[in-house]
Formats: structure tokens, sequence, C-alpha cells
């Protein structure tokens, strides 16, 4: 059993979009499980080995499980239903009671259908007759990752302070060295191995922190409107 299961395209996205939060959660003691789509074999930089040991790598310094499950980079929306089947074996295996993911209308198109997989995955992970052989399980629920390039950003549900862990996600990004701005690595340009992509991630953690009245917060939307028992209790702004 996992508390909360964080679905990214590609090995580094769940770092990149949420990784404050994560490693907030690891230090309120809940666990949690890493699980990236794809090997991120299509990406312009980095090869699946040197991938798959970064995001290892990343996952010790976050203190989370990690998992693969192997879907095509670049082709994830080519099968929609063989991702939600990976993805519900997923959530079937690890019990997630939080799921969270890539938003709907993301620019990058895996990001986009594996938001839909989780989506539908959510539901048939509880379906008695979806059979993978495993026990079914509902997971309570649905995050987005709010942040995506070039789009204006959904308007959050709820945003999470992570002031206290913006540098362990820090940390955790550059194990990624051959993906993030990195001098040492020598590989074609890309945006995301860009100063300003790195620039863009403390801007946007600090936009989001600007809304609670913290220094860096992570964003994200909910399908639902989010119950609260006692809304007196919110914390100052
Ligand atoms: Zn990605």
């Amino acid at each position: 059993m996992t508390d909360a299961l964080f679905v990214g395209a590609h090995p580094d996205d769940a770092e990149i979009l949420a990784g404050g939060t994560i490693a907030k959660l690891v230090r309120l003691g809940y666990s949690v499980t890493v699980a990236d789509a794809t090997r991120g074999e299509m990406g312009t930089r980095g090869t699946v080995e040197e991938r798959a040991q970064e995001a290892a790598d990343s996952a010790k310094i976050l203190g989370v499980t990690r998992v693969n499950l192997a879907l095509p980079d670049g082709g994830i929306g080519n099968d929609l239903p063989a991702a939600t089947r990976r993805v519900v074996e997923a959530i079937r295996e690890h019990r997630p009671r939080t799921v969270f993911t890539h938003e709907f209308g993301d620019h990058h198109p895996d990001h986009n259908a594996i938001a839909q997989a989780v989506k539908y995955a959510c539901f048939q992970s509880n379906v008695l007759k979806y059979n993978t052989g495993q026990e079914r399980f509902l997971p309570s629920r649905l995050f987005h990752y709010v942040g995506s390039r070039n789009r204006t950003p959904r308007t959050p549900s709820f945003i999470v302070d992570v002031t206290e862990t913006f540098e362990v996600k820090m940390e955790a990004l550059r194990c990624f060295r051959s993906q993030l701005a990195n001098k040492d690595y020598e590989g074609p340009e890309t945006y995301i191995s860009s100063d300003l992509a790195w620039h863009h991630m403390e801007a946007r953690a600090g936009f989001f922190g600007n809304l609670i009245g913290t220094r860096y917060a992570e964003a994200f939307t909910a399908d639902a409107p989010l119950r609260i028992d006692d809304p007196v209790s919110l914390p100052d702004v």
C-alpha cells in the first residue's frame, strides 16, 4: 500500500511538476510511489540506461518507491486502452489513496495521453470484471499537476506550500544530469536543458507561492470540489 501515487509521462516529470509536494508528503510520514509511464527513450538527450539511473538517484533523495510502466515514449496516446491497463495494474499493486498526474490539455502529447489513461484507470481499477488477476481498488482522489509549458495555467483547486522542501526538489532535479541544465553534460540543446527552463521552474514555484503567501508552492487541480470539514482551521495567508 502507498499513500500517494505520482504518475509522470517521463522520468523527471513528477519531480519537475510536484517534487516539492512529494518531498513534503514523505516528510509528513506518508509512503509515496512515483510511476514513470515511459523510459524516456525518445528524449533528445540521454540514454534509457542513463535516465533509469537518474530516476533511481532522485528517488533516493526524495525517499520514494519508483516504478516504470514501460509504455512507448512519444506514443502513449497511440494505444490508450493499453496505457490504461498498465496504470490499472500499478494502482491495484500499490493501492494509493491519492493519485496525481498531468493535466488535460498539456502541450506534450504523452502528458495529455497519460492524464487520460490515469483518469480511466482510477475508474477501471475498481471494476470487478476488468481482469488483471489482481484485487480491485478505488483510489479516493485524483489530482492534476498545474504547470504546462506555454499554456495559461488552469485555476488551481489547491496549492501546496513547498518552501521547506524546495531545496530537496532542486537536489532531486539535479540528479537528471542528461535532461536538465548541466554544463558537464554534452548533448543537443533543448528547452528543458536550458538555463531558461531552470529559471522557469523556480519562477513558477514563486508565482504559486505568491498566491498563498509563501515563498514556494506547487499547484494542483481536482476533478471534484474538495470537502472541508472545518474551514476556520485553514492556514492563515
Ligand atoms: Zn514529460
